[in-house]
């Protein structure tokens, strides 16, 4: 566990706001179609609660549990689905909610997935996204912040399994 100093990079107000926009803007896309929101645990159950608050259509939620192997902070691109959707997609839109993309590793591999599926649409919304560390190229629809190469806590994202609860986003000092 770590105890090093970390600072606040997004405050729990700047978090509510930015979420707010995602969410007008998620509305104004779907203009009323029913939607399933998809999230990708463990990471997102904190900002999907808090988004799918936001959008004003008729909205499911499901979640998916992945596990990719290797080292905890980075990821290795091997991924195993730990629990499936409990509905069928076919035909749905599909809003898939993730709480940063780092390499695209996961989330590459999870919507080559669920195009398989059959879904009538598929629409990324992530919280975070770090561009610097891209190996594949994955499109994020909607984006609440972009972020540099450091590693972030708080608000969902865990080290080691720590630190999910904390209500805002925390970056380890250098
Ligand atoms: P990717 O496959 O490299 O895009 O990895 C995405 C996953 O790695 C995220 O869903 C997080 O679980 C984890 N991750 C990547 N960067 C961070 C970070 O800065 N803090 C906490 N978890 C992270």
């Amino acid at each position: 566990m770590s105890h090093a100093p970390m600072s606040v990079v997004y405050s729990e107000e700047a978090i509510r706001q930015r979420i707010g926009e995602m969410g007008e803007h998620i509305t104004r896309d779907y203009d009323g179609q029913p939607l399933v929101a998809v999230g990708i645990l463990n990471g997102c159950f904190i900002f999907m609660a808090d988004l799918v608050r936001t959008i004003k259509v008729p909205l499911r939620c499901d979640f998916l549990g992945l596990s990719s192997y290797g080292n905890a902070t980075k990821s290795s691109g091997v991924v195993a689905i730990t629990k499936d959707l409990g509905l069928s997609i076919a035909d749905q839109h599909v809003l898939v909610i993730e709480d940063i993309v780092d390499t695209g590793l996961t989330l590459s591999y999870l919507l080559e997935n669920l195009r398989t599926r059959n879904p009538a649409s598929i629409r990324v919304a992530a919280l975070l996204s770090k561009p610097a560390r891209r190996q594949v190229h994955v499109h994020v629809d909607y984006l609440g912040f972009t972020i540099e190469d450091r590693f972030v806590v708080g608000y969902g994202l865990d080290d080691a399994g720590l630190k999910r609860n904390l209500p805002a986003i925390h970056v380890f000092d250098e």
